[in-house]
């Protein structure tokens, strides 16, 4: 599995950097945004490393799938029960600042400030 010992994610993957987990499984970690834009502010990344949708391949088909599947459940489990968003910021016109794909999930009852 590819992983780039300077990427914030892969290190927060690897233990490096602390991070308040929500869900872990071989191929996914989620965590709480450090500066969260809604009252749940999760993240849900892949271990593997790679930078954005773009660069996603046939078989990471089922990790994406495995993805979107995990964003309701997990808003669920934090409380979210009037709907969420998901948001995956790709490339510098997709607004993204973390080159590690991931997926915000956003819930709460406030408007969306950022994403
Ligand atoms: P994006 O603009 O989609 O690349 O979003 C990157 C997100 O990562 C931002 O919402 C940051 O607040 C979040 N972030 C950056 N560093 C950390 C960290 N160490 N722990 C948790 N979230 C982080
Ligand atoms: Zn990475």
């Amino acid at each position: 599995m590819s992983a780039d010992p300077n990427c914030i994610f892969c290190r927060i993957v690897r233990g490096e950097i602390p991070s308040k987990k929500a869900y872990e499984d071989d191929e996914v970690l989620v965590f709480h945004d450090i500066n969260p834009a809604a009252p749940v502010h999760l993240l849900m990344v892949p271990k593997e490393h790679f930078e954005t949708l773009a660069d996603a391949r046939p078989e990471h088909e089922h990790l994406l799938g495995k993805m979107m599947l995990l964003a309701p459940r997990l808003a669920r489990e934090q409380g979210v029960t009037n709907g969420f968003r998901v948001v995956a910021n790709n490339g510098p016109d997709g607004g993204q600042e973390v080159y590690h794909l991931h997926m915000h999930v956003l819930g709460g009852p406030r408007p969306w400030k950022r994403l």
